[in-house]
């Protein structure tokens, strides 16, 4: 199998392009699939500061690798949820990445512990409110890293989601007829109103394997396993339908995907931003002063349960 742009041999097949890569062509591939992601959807230009969220898994740190060597500013943002061995190998990922990769290159580490910052890990704080744990470590990641870009005054939040992810989403969102949720699957979310900041998600023309394979091709040390409290049971089941879609028919996942996006662009003929009804309901929450639609943000709720003051 020889690499269908240079002819020497390839490393990886790419069944959905009817191509295959040798190593520098598959990375010019990956690089290019982002910043055609990026102009297509106007996520953001040379100037602007981007804040990436980076759990230590191949999907955030592949995302923060393609930025800076597109040469955008990109500085990281990682959460400690306080999960035992796993938090502890992934922030070890995360660090020596953002010691061997990110500073060379002038970028910046974030880091936010919720031992320290939410008074207990992430499994205790759902036991006190009892909610499940991965409701309640969202509420948390959502609120910090939000926080984190306006406070520190990013221009954009980037988060790793896949076309695998998304695809997934999609057909769970279809499945159900979430019309709301679908609304609001894009690729880019604007900031539409003062403290919300802007959101993307550069990587939903790339598939799980082919940032698998980028990682391994680049040598990017990453946490293989999933984090012990995923429960996305159906999510894995949405990913499995796909893939065995993806094996009979090669293409599905991005036909599925981007077929939807163009559908909703010739739609609204705009990037998705936030419906007029939910614009019209946000104000500042009255505890910490975050937009929410409620009196009190989830998250101010959420610790007021825990009897702990929001920081
Ligand atoms: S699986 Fe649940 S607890 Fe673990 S990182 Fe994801 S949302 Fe958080
Ligand atoms: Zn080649
Ligand atoms: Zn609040």
């Amino acid at each position: 199998m020889n690499c269908t742009k240079c002819k020497t041999k390839a490393v990886i097949k790419i069944p959905r392009h009817h191509a295959a890569f040798c190593k520098g062509c598959f990375t010019h591939f990956v690089h290019d699939q982002v910043a055609r992601a990026v102009k297509s959807e106007k996520m953001f230009g040379k100037d602007d500061r981007i804040l990436v969220a980076v759990s230590g898994g191949k999907d955030s740190l592949a995302l923060w690798d393609i930025l800076l060597k597109l040469g955008y500013k990109a500085d990281g943002f990682y959460v400690n949820l306080g999960i035992g061995g796993y938090s502890e190998r992934s922030y070890t990922m995360v660090r020596r990445f953002a010691d061997s990769v990110a500073a060379p290159l002038g970028a910046a580490l974030h880091t936010h512990t919720v031992e320290h910052e939410e008074g207990g890990g992430i499994k205790e704080l759902a036991q006190v409110v009892h909610r499940p744990t991965c409701s309640t470590c969202g509420t948390i990641k959502r609120y910090q890293f939000n926080r984190a870009a306006v406070e520190r005054e990013y221009d954009v939040m980037a988060t790793g989601h896949n076309l695998d992810d998304e695809a997934a989403r999609l057909l769970g969102n279809v499945l159900h007829w979430q019309e709301d949720y679908l609304e609001k699957q894009g690729p880019t979310l604007p900031a539409s109103i003062e403290g919300f900041a802007k959101k993307v998600k550069p990587l939903y023309r790339l598939s799980e394997r082919e940032l698998a394979a980028y990682c391994v091709l680049s040598k990017i040390e990453y946490i293989v396993d999933e984090c012990p409290m995923a429960q996305g049971a159906r999510t894995l089941l949405y990913k499995e339908v796909l893939n065995r879609l993806e094996t009979e028919s090669p293409g599905t996942k991005q036909y599925f995907y981007w077929g939807f996006l163009d559908k909703q662009r010739r739609k609204q003929d705009a990037p998705l931003t936030m419906s007029e009804k939910d614009q019209a309901l946000l104000h500042p929450c009255a505890t910490c002063g975050q937009p929410t639609t409620a009196e009190v943000c989830s998250y101010c709720k959420l610790m007021a349960r825990a009897k702990l003051p929001a920081r």
